[in-house]
């Protein structure tokens, strides 16, 4: 079971944007910038193009619904977008709110409180829809 399978039966707790029967987005713990969300897949699949072209098309329009909702709580030049899984072998999409090239390189990272955390996740959930 992937640590996000964890996260999306509530057995590991996590600062969630947006929810519906399908996927989760919530922030990423080790973000490269302010906002750095994770979009998931609720069914545990590995790698992203193993996903149907129905599943990956939805993944996509789900992501373009959070991203929206990010660009309206975080300030940036522009969402970023990046699929890897290196790390986690469970498909998501990493949306971060973008400046400089170095925000979408996994070497630069941000350090957050946990009230920057919550009010981030508020925020950018607020916007969703
Ligand atoms: P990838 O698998 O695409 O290389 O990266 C996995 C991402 O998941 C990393 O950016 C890492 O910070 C994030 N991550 C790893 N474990 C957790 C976790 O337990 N909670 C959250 N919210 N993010 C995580």
């Amino acid at each position: 079971m992937s640590i996000f399978t964890k996260i999306i039966n509530g057995d590991l707790p996590s600062y969630k944007v947006a929810e519906d029967d399908n996927f989760i987005a919530f922030l990423d713990i080790n973000p490269n910038a302010k906002g750095h969300t994770l979009v998931v897949p609720k069914k545990e699949e590995n790698k992203i193009f193993d996903l149907s072209k129905e599943e990956y098309i939805s993944l996509m329009d789900f992501s373009y619904r959070v991203a929206k909702a990010l660009e309206k709580a975080v300030p940036c030049n522009r969402i970023g977008m990046s699929v890897i899984g290196l790390e986690v072998p469970h498909v998501h999409v990493h949306l971060i709110p973008t400046n400089i090239m170095a925000d979408m390189q996994f070497t630069k990272k941000v350090e957050l409180t946990n009230q920057e955390f919550v009010a981030l996740a508020e925020s950018i959930a607020s916007n969703f829809s």
